[in-house]
């Protein structure tokens, strides 16, 4: 039997294989290309494409395709084989260096919010080499970026290649003040921690709101969920592991450093953990990584949902966002240091992050929108949509003692005020987890914990890597003019302490005071749904920012806006459409089957008998009754909510209506026919119960 090291990586064409296939003159360009951006000539291009292909038909692969992650959130791919015919009737195998570098796939069915043209319904595809190419299946699979031919981003690969690059020269900026001539680039990096849920095949397809949502619309709380916390850590099933081993052989092959696995907090619901890796690489390996969970899913008879929400009453699905920033010589400028110096240095990165995120609320919470995600956001299981830092006590101390000018009452008692050499030196404070914080210091990196179980972690890092880059940037300019480089530091960071403490809370994010608080005395942000946010993409300080960066351009930004309130629309108008046709196809029928037949066998009785009382058929029907009038009369609002969208002007009205109108009604909808599933005899119900689904895996 192979050892995972045996297979490991052999689906990707990762550096091993480069050094074995290609000469060392293409090779070392490669390399220059991969780690330091330089343009790739194309003889050079021509070579790797050949060993490329030669290692991809070695391994079965028939077809080549440029991988792309369109603005729909999932990935895309369009299949052309390598075949060329030859003139005696024969085909060769043929992939040529322009082939790999650039791609035109008809893209006119993609969303581009307007900035492509119908007439230029062409986009092209660009090589990204710094994620190496895989084999999914008989394809090969090249990593690429999307753009029109305007030289827009119709992608979310671009704007993080971009946030990344701005996030390493201003990083860059500042440590040379500090004295390191020797890094040549700072790398954001990412571990994922994804969320599931897992279901037998034979429940998602009895229930036509998870096959066309993604979540169930309807279904009462069963008499067990997770009240007994029996879950979380709790043994594996026997159908779990086997999916689970299954998974992790797939995506080791891919080269994914799949690390963790356990179950989650509610019933039927998972987590898996990747060792961290460069940013845009942990993106591409997270989107591969959800893909394959549902193919791997499919092969065990189950069904894999990445839906933040998929049943109501138990926890959601959602995806921590573990980040951190790194010079190319891999040291974590996240982690406090040894000597005074070099604290100085994390601290100075530290207010950065903090300024950062205080200053950019609104699009770190724009970052994570979306109908699903709205749904976990402040339930009490999920971050609240107020975004605040939590740093730990002992952290916390160090900053106060900072801006207050008083001695630090840490394990060395020190004056802070005077110059950076007496900056004190602290220990990683890893022992106390803040579980509840949607930002979290975890000892040498952030825990942005607000993402949603399907999101692409793309959006959140663009954010997060542009708003750091833009603190660092502000930084760099004011420290690189200073007279006295090291009380300007000092005086910065006391300022930024000062004036962005309001982000730092260490209590409890799911105490409702804690909103309270935040909005009223703090002032920080509270934007509860996607309606609410999204428009706040184009407040003019954000465009200032991301434009001033580079990292977008203004119509880029218009068009995103445009494109996510578009799906937030569209996915719940579907759930809308979902649940009418589901009460008036099932429910209300299964319920007046019911009561009719209750009804028959209570005038049965009485004719047997005609002094039985019947009183519980009559009291049932009765109630039964009420409520399929009920389930009538609001799924005639809801109708009307989701035919009242036609009169919205614009877009952003249309997401007003959804909030306002459309996503109340649908609640309302749902009260009276979860009321009449608690009441109907199982075998009339006309779908799985909560009960039945969530402990379907066995
Ligand atoms: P948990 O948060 O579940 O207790 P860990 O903190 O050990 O688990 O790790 C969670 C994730 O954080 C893993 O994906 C891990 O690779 C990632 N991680 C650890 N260190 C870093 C780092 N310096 N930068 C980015 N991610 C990291
Ligand atoms: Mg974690």
């Amino acid at each position: 039997m192979s050892t995972v090291s045996d297979y490991f990586g052999s689906q990707v064409f990762d550096d091993r294989v480069m050094r074995a296939t290609l000469s060392a003159d293409v090779y070392a360009s490669l390399r220059k290309t991969i780690d330091e951006g330089k343009e790739l000539d194309i003889s050079v291009a021509n070579a790797v494409a050949e060993a490329m292909k030669n290692w991809a038909v070695s391994k079965g692969a028939t077809h080549f395709t440029h991988w792309f992650q369109p603005l729909t959130g999932i990935t895309a791919e369009k299949h052309d084989s390598f075949i060329t015919p030859s003139p005696d009737g024969s085909v060769i195998m043929e992939f040529s260096g322009k082939e790999l570098i650039k791609g035109e796939p008809d893209a006119s069915s993609f969303p581009s919010g307007g900035l492509r043209a119908t007439f230029e319904a062409r986009g092209y595809t660009a090589w990204d080499p710094t994620s190496y190419a895989f084999i999914k299946g008989k394809t090969l699979c090249i990593p690429t970026a999307f753009c029109s031919y305007g030289g827009h981003a119709l992608d979310k690969k671009t704007p993080l290649l971009r946030s990344m690059e701005v996030l390493s020269r201003q990083a860059l900026r500042i440590l040379r003040l500090f004295g390191n001539d020797t890094a040549k680039r700072v790398v954001s990096s990412v571990g994922p921690e994804q969320e599931y849920f897992l279901i037998t095949k034979e429940m998602y397809d009895a229930r036509p709101d998870l096959r066309f949502t993604g979540r169930t619309l309807f279904g009462a709380k069963p008499p067990k969920g997770q009240e007994l916390d029996d879950h979380y850590f709790g043994v594996i099933k026997p159908g779990v592991a086997a999916f689970m081993e299954d998974l992790n052989n797939e995506l080791w092959k891919l080269g994914i450093l799949a690390k963790t696995e356990h179950n989650e907090v509610a019933p039927a619901q998972h987590e898996l953990a990747p060792i961290y890796t460069t940013t845009n690489v942990a993106t591409d390996h997270n989107q591969l990584t959800m893909e394959i969970m549902q193919k791997v899913a499919a092969k065990h008879g189950l069904v894999c949902l990445l839906h933040e929400k998929p049943f109501a009453g138990v926890n959601g699905s959602g995806k921590h966002n573990n980040w951190s920033i790194a010079t190319d010589s891999g040291q974590n400028l996240l982690s406090p240091g040894d000597t005074p110096y070099e604290n100085a240095q994390f601290l100075l990165f530290l207010c950065a992050v903090i300024k950062a995120v205080d200053d950019y609320q609104d699009l770190l919470r724009i970052s994570v929108a979306t109908a699903g995600n709205d749904h976990r956001l402040g339930a009490n299981e999920a971050p609240p949509a107020v975004i605040s830092i939590f740093l730990g006590d002992e952290l916390n101390a160090v900053l106060e003692a900072i801006e207050t000018d008083t001695p630090y009452q840490g394990s060395q008692k020190l004056q802070m005020k005077l110059g950076v050499d007496v900056l004190p030196k602290f220990n990683r404070d890893t022992t106390d987890r803040n579980r509840t914080s949607p930002f979290a210091f975890t000892g040498n990196k952030f825990e942005f914990r607000m993402l949603g179980s399907s999101n692409s972690i793309a959006c959140a890092n663009i954010m997060l890597n542009s708003a750091v880059a833009e603190s660092l940037r502000i930084y760099a300019d004011r420290l690189e003019q200073a007279g006295d480089f090291e009380s300007e530091l000092h005086e910065m960071i006391k300022e930024t302490i000062r004036e962005h403490k309001r982000i730092i809370f260490n209590g409890n994010g799911y105490d409702d005071a804690w909103i309270e608080e935040a909005t009223e005395a703090r002032g920080l942000l509270n934007y509860r749904t996607t309606a609410d946010c999204m428009p706040h993409l184009l407040d003019k300080k954000n465009v200032t920012m991301l434009t001033g960066l580079g990292v977008f351009t203004i119509d880029e930004l218009r068009s995103r806006r445009d494109i996510m309130l578009e799906n937030y629309c569209k996915s719940v108008v579907i759930e809308a459409n979902t649940m009418i046709n589901m009460v008036h196809k099932r429910i209300a029928p299964a319920i007046t089957r019911f009561t009719s037949d209750l009804a028959k066998q209570a005038s049965e009785k009485r004719s047997f008998a005609p002094d039985v009382t019947c009183g519980y058929e009559t009291e049932l029907v009765r109630k039964l009754s009420a409520l399929t009038d009920c389930i009538a009369e609001k799924a005639g609002e809801l109708e009307k909510a989701v035919i009242g969208l036609q009169d919205a002007e614009d877009i952003i009205a249309e997401s007003a209506l959804i909030r306002d109108t459309v996503l109340p009604r649908m609640s309302e909808l749902r009260i009276p026919c979860d009321r009449a599933e608690l009441l109907t005899a199982k075998s009339y119900w006309p779908f799985p119960t909560y009960g039945d689904i969530l402990f379907s895996v066995k």
